[in-house]
């Protein structure tokens, strides 16, 4: 089995791991869900990001810095990293499907960037535009250093995508002044909004340089240390309340606080730092246990796009931006790549096929900020709630959504020591540690997956295939670590046939979840379902899954959704509640009127049609 580790081309190369990520192309994706998202991606979504780059004051901000227009900065103090995204968001298509008007977007923005930027390596069109005076001086809000992080991801990516070197000339250079200030002349300054850790771990990763490493682990030890003093907002605000190694539960805003852990665990591994990488794995299993929604979704208040306290999962008022989606699967593919551990693939793919899936609308042009678990028919005048928009002022999540699309063949398999290890179940093909599989599947349609060994190294090695926990695998027992391993000394043509269970099933919440007491949601394999009103024949909020209901699945090609398999459950038609007086009684509920059908569909596949109500838990009658 060779080693891929020191040319991965792909988001994420650590130089040691438990399971070694594959490149981007090293998983074609010919298919399925994930292959329909990425061809939207390519068709619809990066066109429209490409153009908003201009209409939103991205790149004429930067025209601004360069000296090179007149005018007033448009937007957010970080609208720079809108533009940083979209590169690397462009970077990863191109390196699966190489295009000249991608070359020529990287090329022509890295020259951009180039002119804007100081001689010293100053970079932040912002600051450099309105603010001149306040250069570093209000790190706890200004996102310095976290639209630096994003450059120097999208400049990785660039790299890693042949597309060059000039993006990554640009962001050495601003990494080089970060680590002058930051590290070698003492100044601890931390950014509120972390980002940057993870991102200078990546360009260490690329080019060696340790003191990138070095500066990121300051970051992660400066934060908790009281040094970020006005946000406005409080120090738990931007996780400076408690050192990362002491905190015992995620807090306050969701992104910040999973791009921290995910910059945690990158720092962990490379410096073998065993009690930070505890400490990340003891917020997860606290996070995963008392604050996540079941679409995976984070962030249960929008005041503050924050985590609520334990088990304070509203479906209503549910945040869950999409860009903690986008955070969450970041930091638990770190920490499946660091302990092998079959429950952080579990988690993306809740994640992905709910919270962050649901982000897009069926035609990849419109995207939600914010993915609540039911929509109330007069809820349409929030600006972040009703439907899903072109773009946002605050426009942090589309160009987000396209990078972690265009890369997803990274997520779906790894190789081991003589093991090829599949966390995603996708049609088409792996090529892993010096074998090359076919996948077939219908997956998550239907449950049955078929491995066909094209070619495989010789010797004998072991074939590592996930069984999610809320499945069987027929004849397979996974092991403690979720993953059933067949080992064998594989032959070219040699097939497999995973068989997953996808009987829908009904769930409950924990007692202590006191928003969902009393009501049940329906799962069928990876997916979350919900009900629209458009597939009720009687109005939604008077419908109540019938105790024991049966659940019957129906496949359809439905206008504005394309393919699906709705579930249909057994319910009870509950008398209109009356509209007079106070909604509460010393009287027993009224009997339920009539026996129903409650019609689910994907939660991801919702607000696609009428824009009608919408929910994923159901009263219980
Ligand atoms: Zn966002």
């Amino acid at each position: 089995m060779s080693d891929l580790t020191g040319r991965v081309r792909g988001p994420l190369a650590p130089s040691t791991a438990v399971e070694r990520p594959l490149s981007i192309d090293d998983v074609e994706i010919h298919g399925g869900p994930l292959g329909r998202w990425q061809q939207i991606n390519r068709e619809a979504s990066i066109p429209l990001g490409l153009e908003q780059m201009e209409k939103s004051g991205a790149a004429p901000n930067l025209r601004l810095a360069a000296g090179e227009a007149g005018g007033a900065f448009q937007g957010y103090r970080f609208q720079d990293s809108d533009l940083y995204k979209q590169l690397e968001a462009v970077a990863w298509e191109h390196s699966r499907h190489p295009d000249d008007a991608y070359r020529s977007f990287v090329a022509g923005s890295a020259a951009l960037l180039a002119r804007a930027q100081r001689p010293d390596g100053y970079l932040n069109s912002h600051y450099q535009v309105v603010k001149p005076d306040r250069i570093f001086a209000e790190l706890e809000y200004s996102h310095e250093m976290y639209c630096a992080g994003h450059l120097f991801q999208a400049a990785v990516a660039a790299a890693r995508a042949g597309l060059g070197e000039e993006l990554l000339g640009v962001a050495r250079r601003f990494a080089d002044l970060l680590v002058r200030r930051f590290l070698v002349d003492g100044d601890d300054g931390i950014d509120g909004h972390a980002e940057v850790e993870t991102a200078l771990v990546e360009l260490y990763r690329l080019t060696g340089e340790r003191p990138y490493l070095e500066l990121a682990r300051k970051l992660i030890d400066n934060r908790g240390k009281g040094l970020i003093k006005s946000t406005g907002m409080g120090p738990l605000y931007a996780q400076d309340h408690l050192p990362v190694r002491e905190a015992d539960t995620a807090v306050s805003h969701a992104v910040r606080q999973l791009y921290l852990e995910a910059g945690g665990v990158d720092v962990a591994v490379e410096t073998a730092d065993a009690d930070l990488l505890a400490s990340s794995v003891r917020r997860w299993e606290d996070l995963v246990a008392t604050k996540t929604s079941i679409t995976g979704g984070h962030g249960s208040r929008h005041d503050g796009e924050a985590f609520g306290e334990r088990y304070e999962l509203p479906p209503d008022r549910a945040y869950n931006e999409s860009c903690a989606a986008i955070a969450s699967i970041h930091w638990n593919w770190r920490l499946l790549l660091a302990t092998g551990h079959g429950r952080y693939a579990d988690l993306i793919e809740r994640t992905l096929y709910n919270a962050f899936a649901a982000s897009t609308s069926a035609d990849g042009t419109r995207f939600f900020y914010v993915n609540p678990l039911q929509r109330r028919a007069d809820l349409f005048e929030d600006a972040y709630l009703g439907r899903r928009r072109e773009w946002f002022a605050c426009a942090c999540c589309p160009p987000n959504i396209m990078r972690l699309v265009s890369s997803l063949g990274h997520y779906v398999a790894t190789a081991g020591d003589e093991s090829v290890s599949v966390h995603q179940y996708v049609p088409g093909v792996i090529r892993a540690g010096g074998a090359v599989l076919d996948v077939e599947t219908d997956y998550p349609w239907h449950g049955r997956v078929r491995f066909t060994v094209r070619s495989a190294p010789g010797g004998a090695w072991t074939l590592r295939l996930r069984v999610p926990a809320w499945s069987t695998a027929g004849d397979l027992t996974p092991g403690a670590d979720g993953y059933a391993a067949i080992r064998r000394e594989w032959q070219a043509g040699d097939t497999f046939t995973l068989d997953l269970d996808l009987t829908p099933r009904i769930v409950r919440p924990h007692r202590r979840i006191d928003a969902l007491r009393g009501c049940a949601a329906i799962e069928r394999g990876p997916l979350v379902y919900c009900f629209e009103q458009i597939d009720q024949d009687t109005e939604l909020d008077d419908l109540a899954l019938a105790p024991g209901a049966a659940l019957r699945t129906v496949e359809r090609d439905l206008p504005g959704i394309g393919r699906t398999v709705l579930v249909e459950a057994g319910a009870l038609r509950l008398p209109p509640a009356p509209p007079r007086g106070l909604p509460y009684t010393t009287g027993a509920d009224a009997a339920p009127a009539a026996r129903a059908t409650a019609t689910a569909v994907p939660y991801y596949q919702w607000d696609n049609r009428d824009g009608g109500v919408m929910r994923v838990w159901m009263p219980l009658a």
